[in-house]
């Protein structure tokens, strides 16, 4: 097995271990596995040990690596900060958009989905620890960007992303993510199903509060340069 192969199986079990930790059911977080900045050869690893959703972070570079994997049966998902400049590659290119901070992107992206695809699943990215350098919207701005961006035709509102200040303290990791899971069912919004929380050094606390996307990158692919 490979090592990539290994650390996917361990990962799966972290996974599963905190799912039941949380008396949450087997299999209602999925793994996202973030590629950026990790070559081709990688991924095809992940893949051959059965993942198939990859994030990247870089239009240029995911774009290469989707012409290099073109014949495998990959879903994408966007999670990087977005430039007005490249939102009709990723309209085109991705299924997913974790990172949708402006309403302005997200008008662009459904206005630039190509007719032939289904509509992108979006993420909100909300700023839960109220950085100033940190994009994303703060939690009183979801009640109306919400409204806005539902009314857009070619995206569809999945849910919300976040990505806290990072902590050491396993309480201090769930404080944020709860706040945000409670604002998000606060509104009572059927269609919103996802919450993209969590990443190699806070997964299980992402866990606990209500992540159904895990963001993995370092602890599968190792440490990026
Ligand atoms: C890089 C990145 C990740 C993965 O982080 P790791 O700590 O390597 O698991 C997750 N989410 C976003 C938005 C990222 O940019």
């Amino acid at each position: 097995m490979s090592s990539i192969a290994n650390k996917l199986k361990k990962i799966h079990s972290e996974i599963r271990q905190a799912e039941s930790h949380a008396q949450r059911k087997n299999a209602s977080v999925q793994l996202l596995a973030v590629s950026k900045t990790k070559p081709s050869t990688d991924i095809i690893q992940a893949y051959q040990a059965g993942q198939r959703h990859f994030g990247e972070s870089y239009c240029q570079e995911a774009l290469i690596k989707q012409q290099e994997l073109g014949s495998y049966q990959i879903t994408w998902h966007f999670i990087g900060p977005i430039q007005s400049n490249k939102t009709r590659q990723i309209a085109s290119h991705f299924s997913w958009v974790h990172s949708v901070d402006r309403l302005k992107i997200a008008k662009r992206l459904s206005e630039q989905r190509p007719m032939s695809l289904p509509p992108l699943n979006i993420c909100i990215q909300v700023n839960i620890s109220n950085e100033a350098s940190k994009s994303g919207f703060q939690l009183a701005e979801l009640p109306t960007i919400i409204e806005q961006i539902s009314l857009l035709p070619n995206i569809k509102l999945r849910g919300v992303m976040a990505i806290p200040q990072p902590v050491a303290d396993y309480e201090l990791q769930r404080l944020p993510y709860r706040q945000l899971y409670q604002s998000i069912m606060a509104l009572a919004k059927p269609e919103i199903d996802t919450f993209s929380f969590g990443m190699t050094g806070d997964l299980q606390a992402a866990i606990a509060e209500g992540a159904t996307i895990v963001r993995v990158g370092t602890a599968l692919f190792g440490a990026r340069a």
